[in-house]
């Protein structure tokens, strides 16, 4: 009898965690396993609004793949998805051959959500990759340095950030920092570059108390964050962005673009192969699609309906790693051939948002927390994925300073 085909689709938080686990729970020749993904390095998205305002480095954020499973455990193949045929259980690469598989897991993660607003796809950057972000990153820099050389002139250099949600928000406190560094390496003043957060909502970072928020805006602006809420970006061209606000419609032509208004599951896998509700696949409680048995759905993809609230869980690094637990027991289970799969069942511990390197906010456990206190709280988070992944010899090597973990 031939060994069951496992297929892991996307080496983010969701797959590569499901890989190690697999690895460690599966017995040798138990499974055939194979992990695709796009580059032959990991990056850790919730890092990535470091990269992209040029306070974070590569070596930080990025880990090779080959460094965290055992090869001769794993096939690992770099490569882009193309299709998946459902029906034919196959899955078509960009350049290699088709895969087979007897279980999919599909972990692909996310893209922006444009929600059809006209010339965000063209005109705007997101942060949804380590390569996306060096992008916006060199882009900012390289506008600010044009800047001086073109004499400083009197007009000011503008930067908008749309979406005040955890994205916008560590991302602009990120540049925030970065800004005064900038200028003073290229011989800006400060006050010629203005840094906007427009946002449609009322406040920022919904979900936390108004006291967070309050606080993080006042830490913000501290810093030169000018804010614009109850204003929604309308569409964005070549040149600059339509708002609209309580009193009407306003032009502003910045330099620069980053969308950070919300995400939505992989376009390959939600809506073309299976069917997605607002941009990500409902899955059972076993992490499956339904009437797609040998198909798990995990991370960013997946919508996930917590019992209680009866509203699909956030797409968060949190529920990735928790759903990839899950998904290696229950294909441990299948694999052999037991029955009663495990439901998914987080216990979620809360969140923190940075607001640069040395200050942030979060809510943890029911626990509110600031300052100091926060940006370290997100930096123990960081180390604690790193030891699950893979454990103290990970957590070590990514540890040393200016680690160049990429070679
Ligand atoms: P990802 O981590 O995005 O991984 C998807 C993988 O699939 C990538 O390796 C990608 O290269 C690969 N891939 C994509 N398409 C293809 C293809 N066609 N072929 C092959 N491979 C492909 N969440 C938190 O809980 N805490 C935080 O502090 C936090 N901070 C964040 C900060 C930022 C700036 C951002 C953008 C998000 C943050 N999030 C945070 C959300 C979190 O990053 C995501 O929820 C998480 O990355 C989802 O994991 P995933 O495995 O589903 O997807
Ligand atoms: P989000 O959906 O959480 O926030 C998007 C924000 O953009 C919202 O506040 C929304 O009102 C605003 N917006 C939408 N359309 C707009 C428009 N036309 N004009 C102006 N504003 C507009 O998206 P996100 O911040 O990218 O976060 C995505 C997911 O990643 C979330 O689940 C979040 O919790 C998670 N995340 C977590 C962390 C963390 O825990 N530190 C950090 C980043 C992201």
């Amino acid at each position: 009898l031939k060994n069951p085909r496992i297929l892991i689709l996307g080496a983010g938080y969701a797959g590569l965690m499901t890989a190690v686990r697999l690895q460690k729970a599966l017995r040798k020749g138990e499974a055939d396993i194979t992990l695709v993904n796009k580059h032959n390095y990991h990056y850790q998205t919730t890092l990535l609004h470091e990269i992209a305002a040029g306070t974070g480095e590569e070596g930080r954020v990025c880990l090779p793949i080959q460094n965290v499973i055992d090869t001769r455990r794993i096939r690992f193949i770099k490569d882009t998805v193309l299709e998946i045929r459902e029906k034919e259980r196959q899955v078509i690469l960009c350049h290699g051959e088709p895969l087979h598989y007897d279980y999919l897991v599909v972990a692909l993660g996310f893209e922006p959500a444009t929600f059809g607003i006209p010339g965000i796809a063209e005109h705007a950057m997101s942060i949804r990759s380590l390569n996306a972000a060096k992008r916006i990153r060199n882009r900012i820099e390289g506008q600010i340095a044009e800047y001086a050389a073109s004499g400083a002139p009197g007009e000011t250099l503008t930067f908008v950030v749309g979406g005040a949600g955890f994205t916008g928000i560590e991302f602009i406190g990120e540049l925030a920092d970065q800004v005064p560094r900038w200028c003073a390496k290229y011989g800006v003043p400060r006050q010629h570059i203005r840094l906007f957060c427009v946002e449609a909502g009322s406040g920022l970072l919904p979900g936390f108390t108004p006291s967070l928020s309050a606080y993080a805006r006042q830490s913000l602006e501290a810093r030169g964050v000018e804010f614009c809420f109850n204003t929604r970006i309308r569409s964005v061209d070549a040149k600059g962005v339509l708002l609209e606000g309580v009193a009407g419609e306003r032009r502003i032509e910045p330099a620069t673009v980053v969308w950070t208004g919300g995400v939505q599951g992989n376009r390959l896998a939600c809506g073309t192969v299976f069917t997605a509700t607002r941009g990500r696949i409902p899955v059972s409680p076993d992490l499956r699609i339904n009437g797609h048995d040998r198909v798990f759905v995990i991370g960013d993809c997946s919508a996930f309906t917590d019992p209680g609230s009866e509203r699909p869980f956030p797409p968060t690094a949190q529920i990735a790693v928790l759903q990839a637990l899950t998904c290696a027991r229950n294909l441990q289970i299948l694999v052999r051939g037991g029955r009663g799969l495990e439901s998914f069942a987080p216990k979620l511990k809360g969140a923190v948002a940075s607001l640069g390197s040395r200050d942030g906010v979060g809510l943890v456990l029911g626990v509110p927390m600031r300052g100091r206190l926060a940006s370290s709280f997100k930096a123990i988070v960081d180390s604690r994925y790193l030891f699950t992944l893979g454990g103290f010899r990970l957590l070590l090597r990514k540890s040393k300073p200016g680690a160049g973990d990429m070679g």
